[in-house]
């Protein structure tokens, strides 16, 4: 048997795009056949059909309607899949083959349908390009237009590996040695991509890449070479998939780190920035879900943005406070502008639909509603005194002419579809207007035929009707038909009726066709101009969108400042960290007990670190991630939980917190602790702020003690980075009188009886004890085994008194790490008495020196 035609293009189409799920167009449906079918009807729970098409057996098939298309495709996407949709490029009929082709490929990453997306968020594309141990990475949105790149040169993969938790991309491409086992893959691990695409092309040659991106670049970004490769594979991979040019990308950004907090993946993690610990897509509890009461779409994905990336610049920082408290200032102003925020539709991603041709009517009236809107804010902020809120005015562009042509143009509220018409404005055309009033006026001709048939007929029950088979015709019920004159024509019988046409009543209904058909072509046309007019004006609309976006985050970090209380906190770049009364800003709001505020002083000299011991639960990791919260905060531009802050430019925040394996890539809790201590060593400067939650507690005590020990000691003698470190081990508060820099801290419990109450207030001095033995108890370990734990310790403390626990709990370990550390002091003495040159020291320098001895052997 011989294949039908168009099975035989099916098989040839479907060839060209192998790993794709074809969806081929026929009439009214999109269907997909044999692995496709199988897979897609198992994936979307469809009904598996098959179709004879000469094969000898029926091939699998099955459809999905035309009209529901997009919620299919994004189901498909969002699971990693690729779609290739084929479309019907002459309309059907009339014997010839319908001539189809592949329109579009839908991919995770290059979706541009708002309706696909989650307005909250960006979706990126990225794509990575590694040669000569260097990466290029590129990122766009290609629904808002939004295209970014970089290059790392220092540590490649970290870089990569911190860029990409941040973006989060839907989709990434990349070239052949990025595949390797240790290159790419560790990095993605930690993301929700579902599937990565390998891309090799031509393009990944400077030339050709250059060649395809050039005028997108600006004077900068041109010798990054590596990121250009990046940019250009990019351009051309996600105009494939559009299958034509990307329309909405005006510009490709240079990412400039100089002007960035550097935040690593742990660290975001860690801090709950944009999603918490526990569930990766949940938001209630992070930063941003704090700090988020935007009122528009483009206003949360620039938040997001915002808490992603702080700024590490003194003045743009506080050019950002300024707004935010021009409008903390004027509540009335504040309320106001959120009202004329609240209505604007999402002009970013509506413009995107603009440059691929696939807005509606609809699309149109939203664009030109938020436009219609724009005078109003632009007066608002007019009114404002900060420099940054007037520069939003300017850049806000109601485009007067534009919104002109589309209010006079657009009904109030058109149709979703422009193919059925019925959205131009009556009074816009007058031509459409002639011919609808064909339409309209065709019910009075027909009305006024109906009542002069009924009178020259004598047939009191004579009706004009429409059927869509055979159009107007005169209806007669059986009983009158001896009266029907001669000039009638009969057409169709019913049950109880016969029904005429006359030659007047054809020549109407050929007029009313007309104008119909005419009034529907015209609206098209009116639609194609309306879409160049509005394509004309993208890059327009994208400023606009920008200008908006940040109105509507400065309004939301003012509402969040006044509602909850914040100050503004003085940034400079002095080296302090002055905190009074700070609060953690996402505990403060789950509810819950009275949050107790707390103070912190970290400045480059004597306060460099804070040990802080204090029991479990006494709110220790609260406390430091309080801080490095608050710092955060800071540099996002946002006001602060606290009575008053004061907060140093910061040019990293670390932190080593928490304690779970790491499954994906293989490493034990200790080994996880290590790996991310080891970064901060190597990374972290004197403008960094750490947080050290209990290092060295996933290895024996001796060992951890030690580790712990050591890691103080280069924090205060070699890298000045300001840190809180929380412990256990009460030996390290002996480095206070040590080191320099250190100072203890405790988190305060009050002991009751038996128990104890948290006061999660922070004091200076060190805890005397761990009170390990009463958690327990208030966790709800049985009496029994308190009471025995309890003569344990009491044993081993005994004991320590006379030999040192070591000689307990290992006979074998005779230097413990008390006899290292007084080592330490012996070996200081032993070089302050080798230094000393009595010929030359008086008496009372001599006194001096043996006074300072004495001191160091009582220490
Ligand atoms: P630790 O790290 O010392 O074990 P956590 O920081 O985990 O303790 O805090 C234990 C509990 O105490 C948490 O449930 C937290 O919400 C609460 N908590 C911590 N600090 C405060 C505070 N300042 N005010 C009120 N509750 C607090």
């Amino acid at each position: 048997m011989a294949l039908s035609p168009m099975m035989r293009h099916y098989l040839e189409t479907k060839e060209q795009y192998p790993d794709c799920i074809l969806m081929y167009r026929l009439g009214d449906f999109y269907e997909m056949f044999f692995d496709d079918a199988k897979l897609v009807s198992k994936e979307l729970e469809l009904t598996l059909t098959g179709r004879d098409c000469g094969l000898e057996k029926r091939a699998p098939m099955c459809g999905v309607p035309f009209h529901a298309v997009d919620g299919y495709i994004a189901k498909l996407v969002e699971r990693g899949y690729k779609v290739a949709i084929c479309e019907q490029l002459t309309p059907p009929g009339k014997g010839a083959l319908v001539d189809r082709d592949v329109v579009r490929v839908v991919t995770a990453g290059t979706i541009t349908e708002a309706e696909m997306l989650d307005e909250k968020s960006n979706n990126y594309i990225a794509a990575c390009f590694y040669a000569d141990r260097t990466i290029g990475l590129a990122w766009c949105d290609l629904s808002t237009g939004e295209f970014n790149f970089n290059q790392f040169e220092k540590n490649p993969l970290e870089q990569l590996s911190d860029a990409l938790v941040r973006i989060a991309p839907a989709e990434i491409i990349c070239n052949e040695p990025m595949l390797e086992p240790s290159t790419l893959l560790p990095c993605v691990k930690s993301l929700s991509v579902p599937k990565f695409g390998v891309y090799r092309m031509d393009a990944w040659e400077y030339g050709a890449a250059e060649e395809s991106v050039g005028d997108l670049l600006g004077a900068e970004g041109k010798d990054k070479k590596y990121a250009v490769c990046a940019a250009g594979a990019l351009m051309r991979y996600m105009s494939d998939m559009q299958k034509k040019s990307v329309g909405n990308v005006s510009r490709i950004e240079l990412e400039d780190e100089s002007e960035y907090m550097y935040l690593d993946a742990s660290t975001r993690r860690n801090l709950e920035l944009t999603a918490t610990i526990r569930d990766t897509k949940g938001k209630k509890g992070t930063l941003l879900w704090l700090l988020d009461k935007t009122c528009t779409a483009m206003g949360k994905r620039l938040l997001r943005r915002w808490v992603e990336s702080p700024l590490y610049r003194v003045e743009t920082i506080r050019a950002r406070q300024d707004c935010v408290e021009e409008l903390t200032k004027d509540s009335v102003l504040l309320g106001n502008l959120r009202d004329d925020l609240k209505p604007l539709f999402d002009i970013e991603r509506l413009s995107g639909k603009v440059a691929y041709r696939s807005v509606t009517p609809r699309d149109m009236a939203a664009i030109r509603n938020t436009l219609g809107a724009l005078p109003e804010l632009k007066r608002r902020l007019k009114e404002c005194r900060a420099a940054g809120l007037r520069e939003l005015e300017e850049q806000i562009d109601p485009l007067e002419d534009l919104y002109a042509t589309l209010a006079a143009a657009l009904i109030d509220e058109p149709p979703h579809l422009s193919r059925d018409g019925g959205f131009v404005r009556e009074g816009y055309c007058e031509e459409l207007d002639t011919a609808r009033a064909l339409g309209t006026d065709a019910t009075q001709w027909l009305a006024a035929l109906e009542a002069s048939e009924k009178e020259s007929t004598g047939i009191k029950n004579l009706k004009v009707g429409y059927n869509r088979v055979f159009g107007y015709y005169i209806e007669v019920t059986k009983s009158q038909i001896d009266s029907v004159p001669y000039r009638y024509q009969r057409k169709q019988t019913t049950v109880n009726a016969e029904r005429y046409v006359t030659q007047e009543l054809k020549e109407l209904e050929e007029k009313i066709l007309n104008g119909k058909e005419r009034a529907l072509e015209l609206e098209l046309r009116i639609f194609e101009e309306l879409v160049e007019k509005l394509n004309a004006e993208v890059s327009r609309l994208q400023r606009t969108a920008k200008a908006i976006a940040q109105t509507d985050c400065y309004a939301s970090l003012a509402l969040v400042a006044c509602e909850y209380d914040y100050v503004r906190p003085e940034i400079a770049d002095d080296g302090v960290i002055e905190i009074v009364d700070g609060r953690h800003p996402t505990i403060e709001r789950m509810g819950g007990e009275l949050f107790v505020p707390n103070n912190t002083l970290l400045d480059g000299g004597e306060n460099r670190i804070m040990v802080i011991t204090g029991p479990n639960m006494a709110g220790k990791s609260t406390y430091m991630r309080q801080v490095a919260l608050i710092v955060i905060m800071a540099h996002i531009g946002s006001f602060v939980p606290a009575k008053r802050a004061h907060v140093t430019l910061t040019d990293r925040v670390f932190t080593r917190i928490g304690a779970s394996d790491d499954l994906l890539t293989g490493h034990s809790t200790f080994m996880v602790e290590m790996l991310e201590v080891a970064d901060i060593l190597d990374h972290a400067t004197e403008k960094s702020l750490l947080l050290l939650d209990e290092i060295g507690r996933g290895t024996s005590t001796y060992d951890g003690l030690s580790i712990a020990w050591a890691v103080t000691e280069y924090l205060s003698s070699k890298l000045h980075a300001k840190s809180l470190f929380s412990t256990h081990y009460h030996e390290l508060t002996e480095l206070e009188k040590r080191l320099d820099g250190v100072k203890n801290y405790r988190i305060t419990v009050k002991e009751l009886g038996n128990t104890i109450v948290f006061l999660h207030k922070i004091a200076r001095g060190s805890a005397t004890r761990s009170f390990g033995i009463e958690v327990a108890s208030i966790a709800g370990i049985n009496d029994e085994v308190v009471a025995r734990a309890k003569e344990i310790l009491k044993n081993l403390q005994d004991n320590d008194i006379n030999n040192g626990v070591a000689n307990k709990v290992s006979p074998s370990t005779q230097a413990n790490m008390f006899d290292a550390v007084s080592l330490k002091g012996y070996y200081e003495i032993k070089d302050i008495l080798k230094e000393i040159d009595f010929d030359r020291t008086t008496p009372i320098q001599a006194l001096e020196i043996l006074s300072d001895l004495a001191e160091r052997v009582k220490d």
